[in-house]
């Protein structure tokens, strides 16, 4: 794919190339395997940490790279194209828990938790998602109670990434009733460490595809709290949740576009290789279109990650754009990943092949961080209010 739309300047130019060749000697040949296993893959996550990728949007001070979003979105890009799992872990720390305490932790939580954070020490995850509350996330109902002059939390989270692999949390709760019709107000943030008792890890979560992430359930019994714990403005918490899914979605549009490249090259690759009627199945009309279309979408989808980072970076409004860019990216990687497994054919369909992966990697991305069905009930109200009277 071409890189006309987005020119790394040298700094970014140099880590794109460094993580190019690590990914490619020590990600992609073992990704397989990781996904057999289900196996977290703890000593890659730390040999990763060291190119930064871990503190991509951090400032340098609290030792991250401080890039602009649409480089942080390259990266998680690339990540995604050697293996969707890894992509997850990387992209969720970032977006995520990160991104939360990136806009709204205090000075004192920031020099506490970003550190260790950027530096791979500690992995974030951040706690929305309840069994009763998932696209409508503000029905959520794990509750903090104030006590002894701190916080006292009570409840469960729901397919958690990095739910038993993080060193810190950021769990979204309910502190004060909903007045009536404004179930987003109520709700608060909170950030604290794994050892914090009270803290259990339920259910690793066996899932279709990203089988190398880890996903887990929380759960909370009385687990007390400082009062510093609280990130934000108590009661706003959810108007913060709502700026981080922006920013994830952005992640998840980069992800989409990773795991649809690697289906389309690994097809392309094939089609110019598998020769049947004596000639290359690329070379067959019906073969060839199919990559046409997939190539073209997945370009397509990447404007559409720039353009939403373009306005995240610039300060702008970006919610329609990341909207967009989820939707469109997410839709276009799966039809990638499933007409590659049609180009293969049955190979296609076997494990000794990588699309069957691919196919079953990027069925979440139509899922996490908003589904495609309340991405366009985001999309279509932007719509309606831009050509109402
Ligand atoms: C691997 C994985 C990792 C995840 N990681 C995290 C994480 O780190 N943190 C976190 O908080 N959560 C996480 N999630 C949760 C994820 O964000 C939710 O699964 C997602 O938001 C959907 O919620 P749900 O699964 O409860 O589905 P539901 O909300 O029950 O939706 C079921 C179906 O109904 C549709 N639907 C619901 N409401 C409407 C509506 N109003 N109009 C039209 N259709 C509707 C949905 O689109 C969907 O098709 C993860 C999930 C998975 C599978």
């Amino acid at each position: 794919m071409s890189e006309l739309w987005f020119e790394p300047n040298a700094d970014e130019r140099a880590l794109l190339g460094a993580l190019s060749s690590y990914l490619s000697e020590r990600v992609v040949p073992t990704a397989a395997e990781r996904d057999a296993e289900g196996t977290f893959p703890h000593e890659i996550v730390r040999e990763l940490a060291g190119l930064g990728v871990f503190g991509l949007q951090v400032p340098e001070a609290y030792g991250g790279l401080g890039l602009p979003t649409r480089t942080a979105a390259r990266i998680l890009e690339e990540i995604a194209w050697a293996d969707g799992s890894l992509g997850l872990t990387v992209a969720s720390h970032n977006s995520l828990a990160t991104g939360h305490l990136l806009l709204d932790a205090s000075e004192a939580q920031k020099e506490r938790y970003l550190p260790k954070m950027a530096s791979g020490e500690w992995l974030g995850a951040w706690g929305l998602t309840e069994p009763g509350a998932g696209s409508d996330a503000a029905a959520l109902k794990t509750r903090a109670e104030e006590a002894d002059g701190g916080w006292v939390l009570n409840g469960a989270k729901q397919f958690i990434t990095q739910g038993s692999v993080a060193g810190v949390y950021v769990i979204n709760a309910r502190t004060d009733p909903a007045p009536e019709g404004k179930p987003h107000r109520g709700i608060s943030s909170f950030v604290f460490p794994a050892d914090t008792p009270g803290l259990t890890i339920g259910r690793k979560e066996d899932k279709l595809g990203l089988r190398s992430s880890d996903t887990a359930q929380l759960i909370f019994e009385d687990l007390r709290l400082p009062a510093d714990a609280l990130v934000g403005e108590r009661g706003r918490g959810f108007y913060t949740v709502l700026r981080v899914l922006d920013g994830g979605r952005v992640g998840i549009a980069a992800l989409s576009v990773g795991i649809g490249r690697a289906a389309l090259e690994f097809a392309a690759r094939y089609a110019g290789e598998r020769k049947q009627f004596g000639r290359p199945i690329g070379h067959f009309e019906g073969v060839g279109f199919q990559l046409a279309e997939m190539s073209t979408e997945l370009e397509a989808a990447r404007l559409l990650y720039l353009k939403a980072a373009e306005l995240k970076d610039a300060g702008r409004d970006y919610t329609l754009a990341a909207a967009q860019a989820k939707l469109f990216a997410s839709e276009a990687a799966t039809r990638a990943a499933d007409a590659a497994i049609q180009i293969l054919g049955g190979y296609g369909y076997i494990k000794d092949y990588p699309v069957e992966r691919y196919w079953r990697d990027v069925r979440l991305m139509r899922i996490g961080e908003g589904t495609s069905e309340i991405l366009k009930l985001v999309i279509a109200k932007r719509v309606l209010e831009a050509f109402s009277a």
